[in-house]
């Protein structure tokens, strides 16, 4: 087949990319390059089966193709709350432009939606029947009301057209080919400790996230989308809890690291609890992860020691 990754030279797009082209088929990846990056896809380049376009979701595009992965969006906070206008267009327009295509193509789309959809849930752990704690003109809006207006305007392609549409929703993920310079927890106490300095918790530390390795995300996604058919949105994430300051130990104890903690106020509306039901993707798609926090943590380690020593050697 020949398949559409958009945002695929972001962390999560370019790890499905690599499974997509690992399982025979062509990918035609379209990136702004606004948080992806050229090195996610560097290696796939001289592969005949992949092709890169650097082009924005929000400008509609026509090509013709078998099926469509539309997960272009700024998706760490600090990335998607340094431009929130362009976040939440993004958001709206990219997904009305990749429904516009799906449906002339008469193709399965999936759409990558978020957890923070549940925004700071008042319901643990978070079911999809939830409809969320989200407020709407805080920070995080422009991501969470942008993700949650794009999961409407699929359904309503659904309903008025028809379109197969396929709508998961991803928990904190991480794992190779993240940015290490993209705020986002896990990166940050890894290179941190890699670099000897202080891990930076935000409030107390007490507040909880489930942390999903890539490579059982993207084996979800696909399942998902190699599926029948997909009705209702889907939770994918690790249902196992961790506290912030228990990923900081975990991260200090693998890297050997020395790093003192320091305590940073924690941002607006950040989400108290976080953790996924995952009952439908089981039932459904039966999938559910299996690389621990540990052996994940692990891999991830390596991958930015190794980004570090590369960094290191070019200056
Ligand atoms: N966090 C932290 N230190 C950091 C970055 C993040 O303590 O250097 C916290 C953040 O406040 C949140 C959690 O870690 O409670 C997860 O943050 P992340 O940005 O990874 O993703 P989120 O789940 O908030 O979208």
């Amino acid at each position: 087949m020949r398949i559409l990754v958009t945002g695929g030279a972001g962390f999560i797009g370019s790890n499905l990319c690599e499974r997509l082209l690992n399982d025979g088929h062509e990918v035609i990846c379209l990136d702004n390059l606004y948080t992806g990056r050229k090195e996610n896809v560097a290696e796939f380049l001289t592969n005949p089966r992949f092709e890169f376009i650097r082009r924005d979701v929000q400008e509609p595009i026509r090509l013709e193709v078998d099926q469509i992965y539309h997960l272009a969006c700024p998706a760490s906070p600090p990335a998607y709350q340094k431009n929130p206008i362009y976040t939440m267009k993004t958001a709206f327009l990219g997904t009305l432009n990749m429904l516009g295509l799906a449906k002339r193509l008469a193709i399965p789309i999936l759409l990558a939606s978020t957890s923070e959809v549940y925004g700071d849930p008042l319901v643990h752990p978070q079911v999809e029947e939830y409809w969320g704690n989200v407020n709407p003109i805080g920070i995080r809006s422009c991501y969470d009301e942008g993700k949650r207006a794009a999961e409407t305007l699929a359904s309503d392609y659904r309903r008025f057209h028809g379109v197969d549409v396929r709508v998961v929703r991803i928990f904190n993920t991480y794992g190779p080919k993240m940015d290490p310079n993209d705020g986002r927890v896990v990166s940050n106490f890894i290179v941190q400790a890699l670099k000897g300095e202080p891990l930076t918790i935000y409030g107390d530390g007490s507040q909880t996230r489930s942390f999903c390795h890539v490579d059982d995300l993207v084996k979800g996604i696909v399942r998902v989308m190699g599926a029948k058919e997909c009705l209702e949105p889907v939770n994918l994430g690790n249902p196992r809890e961790f506290t912030v300051l228990e990923l900081a130990e975990k991260v200090l104890a693998l890297t050997g690291s020395h790093s003192k903690l320091v305590f940073r106020p924690l941002p607006q509306d950040d989400p108290a609890r976080r953790r996924p039901n995952i009952e439908r993707a089981k039932l459904l798609f039966a999938w559910e992860p299996e690389v621990t926090l540990m052996t994940g943590l692990q891999r991830t380690v390596l991958y930015f020691s190794r980004m570090l020593e590369i960094r290191a050697i070019a200056q």
